[in-house]
């Protein structure tokens, strides 16, 4: 799709953030060109318009840029996933492992319903530990997770093998 290009030379790659050897994949500079943005979001549409999902799920903090339009555009409703102690009401909580250490995704209970059809959307896939979480809390609420959607893959971190039979659907890769 010769959008794809245009998406994916609009991405800035900043060396050395949030530390040292990190090529950090930044997608604010995508944000900044309208047309990108748009084709971004109309190529995950596209994809998703005729496969009757029910919810976008979108990881904080960047899921909330690229979810919400997708959502509304395909008729979804969209739930946050987010970070400990943010959700007002009652949550659910699933414990995933980072590079150091560990981190909490929380999801308000009574928003995705069993039998929902999940999308799960983030900005970008590393280890696949992220997604994981994301999947684990809406299968414990009964939702079918029908795909994970991100604007870039790192395949070298191999987290789409994490992911099992998820299936996973990227716009750019990214060695
Ligand atoms: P994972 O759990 O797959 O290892 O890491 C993915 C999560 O970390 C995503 O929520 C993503 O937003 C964030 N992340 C990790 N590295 C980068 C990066 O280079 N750029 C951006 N935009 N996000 C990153």
């Amino acid at each position: 799709d010769p959008r794809l290009a245009k998406i994916a030379s609009s991405i800035r790659v900043i060396p050395d953030f949030p530390k040292p050897g990190i090529m950090f994949q930044d997608i604010t500079t995508l944000l900044l060109d309208p047309e990108a943005f748009k084709d971004t979001i109309d190529l995950f549409v596209e994809r998703y318009r005729e496969k009757n999902i029910s919810v976008v799920a979108g990881v904080e903090a960047r899921g909330f840029i690229f979810g919400p339009p997708i959502a509304l555009a395909i008729g979804a409703k969209f739930v946050p996933m987010r970070k400990p102690n943010k959700l007002p009401g009652e949550v659910i909580s699933e414990e995933y492992s980072l590079e150091y250490g560990t981190d909490t995704m929380e999801m308000h209970v009574g928003a995705v319903q069993p039998g929902d059809r999940a999308l799960v959307v983030d900005d970008l896939i590393a280890t696949g530990g992220t997604l994981c979480a994301a999947i684990k809390l809406l299968e414990r609420v009964g939702a079918n997770v029908v795909e994970c959607a991100c604007m870039i893959e790192l395949p070298e971190l191999k987290g789409r093998d994490r992911l099992g039979n998820k299936p996973l659907f990227v716009l750019v890769s990214s060695d």
